[in-house]
């Protein structure tokens, strides 16, 4: 068995809360309300994994999977230059997938394999993980297809991030309106599904221009909180 790598956020208050940063053979589900910053983050550890070891980084390429359309690749140049990184270089690195269902998601993670080995990936980002599922399987005699279809999904992320040794980060809203189907609305989307097939889970919230993480069921963090911010150059203490 490899060992496991961390991937540090650039930031001390986040890497605090991760206890080093985000760990590879592992799921980190990353939820919260819109805003909160889980594709802001997601732009910053794109670049952040990219450094050499002694910097925090994996000197590891990227697979994006991008499934609202949220990628922007000014943000990863205006991130490079804030970490002292090439712009082009650092895009260079970064293989975004553009997902146009959940069946397309599905495939482009079942047949990642060579692009992993190909790219020296060592992260994964799945943003989100749920978004095309709830949109696809609506009403209430689709509900249990849209789980398994989902749990198949995230079951595969896991397996992929231990095969090759990647850190995986499947980012998920919480609700902004009661679903019929989940109704408390401080609860992820997906229900148990994603928590359960992720290691790490961490729960972001806007606290007027602040951010602030909280690492929630973890099997050996201690349940704390991180105050952070989102900038230009991505989050930052
Ligand atoms: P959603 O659930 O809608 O996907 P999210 O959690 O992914 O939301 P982000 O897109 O990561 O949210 O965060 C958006 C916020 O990031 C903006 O409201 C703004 O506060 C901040 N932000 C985005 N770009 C910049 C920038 N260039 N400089 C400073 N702050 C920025
Ligand atoms: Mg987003």
């Amino acid at each position: 068995r490899q060992d496991i790598g961390k991937i540090s956020t650039g930031t001390n208050s986040l890497d605090t809360l991760f206890d080093g940063g985000i760990e590879t053979q592992a799921v980190t589900e990353v939820y919260g309300e819109f805003g909160a910053g889980k594709t802001q983050l997601c732009h910053t550890l794109c670049v952040m994994v990219q450094k050499p070891k002694e910097e925090g980084g994996l000197d590891g390429g990227v697979l994006y999977i991008d499934t609202e359309h949220t990628f922007r690749p000014e943000r990863i140049v205006s991130i490079a230059k804030a970490k002292g990184l090439d712009p082009e270089k650092t895009l260079d690195r970064i293989m975004v997938a553009r997902a146009y269902n959940s069946a397309h998601q599905e495939l482009i993670l079942q047949e990642a394999g060579p692009v992993i080995e190909e790219n020296k990936i060592k992260l994964i980002l799945v943003d989100s993980a749920v978004g095309l599922f709830r949109s696809e399987f609506l009403g209430r005699g689709t509900l249990s297809v849209r789980q398994q279809r989902l749990n198949k999904f995230m079951h595969l992320l896991s397996r992929t991030a231990e095969t090759y040794n990647i850190a995986a980060i499947a980012t998920n809203q919480v609700q902004s309106s009661p679903d019929q189907f989940f109704g408390d609305p401080t609860k992820p989307v997906g229900g148990n599904v994603v928590a359960h097939a992720s290691t790490y889970r961490v729960y972001l919230k806007k606290s007027g221009k602040k951010r602030i993480a909280r690492m929630v069921d973890s099997p050996h963090h201690p349940e704390q909180e991180a105050i952070y911010m989102l900038t230009e150059g991505g989050v930052a203490d």
